[in-house]
């Protein structure tokens, strides 16, 4: 029995096995043994999902949005209640500490809770004609059927932000999550059909990404294409998309630069920086992962930082007490590798961790690693690391640090610590960033835009504007008396 058995693709309100019985593994990152298998869909499938999506899309924009908001709310209550079977499954998959599975679980939830709120609240506005006897009305209609595709590091998190906002605005959707970590949006599945979701409005497919993105997006039901991954696929995505002028929403990786001017406290912020870095092992597109700091506390700082990485309880996340799990694949663990040699061979300190744990051979582990002066050139300032590791750098001057942290074609999230208001409203006018955080870490929560500028993609999920991104506005024009 694994974790998988019950399910497969979920297509017009049901599971069902690949037409031709095709399945893909999935693997345990903390063990590198086989979790299970899922099923691997074909064309047929694919085509099967998009006669669903094209004969369910013009019920679900009829459905009022009072009553999408009713199925919206009883799905956020049925994944409340299977908060603790979904978390742990999560953990297994990604490796991340139980704990962060279940918030990040509750995070979903959020999303489906916000969504329900908005489902209510799709207005439009109206204005005088020119001339007398004319009205100017501008509403709101949904975009139609569309196709989602999700990473692996927030596998609750991520889809949730999709199919909640989807179905709030009255869009049928098929999403593909990560054949990595796939079971939370299998949980969310069972929670739109407990909830009454009617069949076909949500299906979920798993397989080949690029044969899955491929056929989906050329399809003309498909009308607007959402994806949360790296800048490569999304180049590749937004490409296809284009083809057919679709409506495209792409949430892309990051490189947060952090600055911290000299009028903080060293160590408190050191630690919080630390903390936020390792969550999730690094592999988060927030994360804060280019640290320049003002050259007369980096020595506090660094420490502070260095002795709070090393205090990291590392092992699987289902085990008590873990609070650093493993990476969640073998090509992640050898990128950062290579990214940590990489800056040292420049002249970077390591100044904690650096390898592999001692005592986690198996399993796709790196210490938690904080590097000390790390030089600009070194690869890990301009690429994405999505690891457990902390380039530290120094600065002295306020236009040097916003040029150098603004020196990447990523702009999703970055961060200020300063105990000036104008100094950290300065900075946050100049960061190309889609996000920004003064002294503080956490930005992601249903209630706000999330989303980048640049590379980090276009448009933007959750909050007021999250629901635009799945609906077109209609203007018409009356002519009365
Ligand atoms: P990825 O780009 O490899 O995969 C993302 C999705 O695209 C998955 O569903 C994957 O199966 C699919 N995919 C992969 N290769 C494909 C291909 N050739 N053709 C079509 N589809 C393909 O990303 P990942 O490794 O799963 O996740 C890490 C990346 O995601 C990082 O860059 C991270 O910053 C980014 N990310 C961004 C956000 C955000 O909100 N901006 C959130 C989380 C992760």
């Amino acid at each position: 029995m694994t974790l998988y058995d019950r399910f497969g693709l979920f297509i017009g309100g049901s599971w069902q096995p690949a037409a031709g019985g095709a399945q893909v593994a999935v693997i345990d990152p903390a063990t590198e043994d086989r979790l299970g298998h899922i099923a691997k869909a074909g064309p047929e499938d694919l085509d099967r999902t998009l006669a669903t999506l094209a004969g369910a899309a013009p019920a679900w924009r009829a459905v009022p949005g009072w009553t999408r908001s009713g199925l919206l709310r009883a799905m956020a209550r049925g994944m409340a209640e299977r908060a603790d079977r979904a978390a742990r499954d999560m953990s297994e998959e990604t490796g991340k500490p139980l704990a962060e599975a279940r918030g990040e679980w509750q995070a979903a939830v959020d999303q489906f809770d916000w969504y329900a709120d908005e489902a209510r609240r799709i207005w439009g506005h109206s204005l005088n004609g020119r001339e007398e006897g004319v009205l100017l009305d501008v509403r709101y209609e949904p975009v139609g059927p569309v196709a989602a595709f999700t990473a692996w590091n927030f596998p609750a998190l991520l889809p949730a932000r999709k199919v909640a906002a989807a179905l709030a605005a009255g869009c049928p959707i098929v999403i593909k999550p990560s054949e990595e970590a796939p079971s939370p949006m299998f949980h969310i599945a069972e929670c739109a059909a407990e909830a009454g979701l009617p069949a076909g409005v949500l299906n979920v497919v798993t397989g080949d990404p690029a044969e899955i993105s491929a056929h989906l997006i050329a399809s003309p039901v498909i009308r607007k294409v959402s994806l949360t991954g790296s800048v490569p696929v999304g180049r590749l995505l937004a490409g296809l998309a284009g083809q057919g002028l679709k409506k495209v929403s792409m949430e892309l990786g990051g490189h947060a630069p952090v600055l911290v001017f000299p009028d903080v406290d060293p160590e408190a912020t050191g630690a919080l920086c630390a903390k936020t870095k390792f969550r999730n092992a690094g592999q988060v597109c927030i994360s804060p992962s280019r640290f320049y700091v003002h050259e007369d506390i980096y020595e506090p700082f660094a420490a502070a930082m260095a002795r709070t990485a090393r205090e990291a309880r590392i092992g699987r996340g289902l085990d008590d007490g873990v609070d650093f799990g493993p990476m969640a694949n073998a090509r992640g663990r050898d990128r950062v590798l290579d990214l940590i040699e990489d800056a040292r061979g420049r002249g970077a300190e390591v100044l904690a961790g650096g390898g592999v744990p001692q005592a986690h051979n198996r399993g796709f582990y790196v210490e938690p690693t904080v590097l000390g002066r790390v030089p600009d050139d070194a690869c890990i300032m301009t690429e994405e690391p999505f690891g457990p590791v902390a380039p530290i750098s120094t600065f002295r001057e306020f236009d040097e640090v916003i040029a150098r942290a603004n020196g990447t074609p990523f702009g999703l999230a970055s961060y200020v610590f300063s105990g000036s208001l104008a100094t950290a409203n300065r900075a946050a006018a100049a960061l190309e960033t889609g996000m920004v955080g003064v002294n503080d870490m956490l930005l992601a929560a249903a209630e706000i835009p999330f989303g980048g500028v640049k590379d980090s993609g276009m448009g933007r999920e959750g909050g007021q504007l999250g629901i635009l991104e799945y609906l077109e506005p209609k203007y018409v024009k009356y002519r009365y008396g």
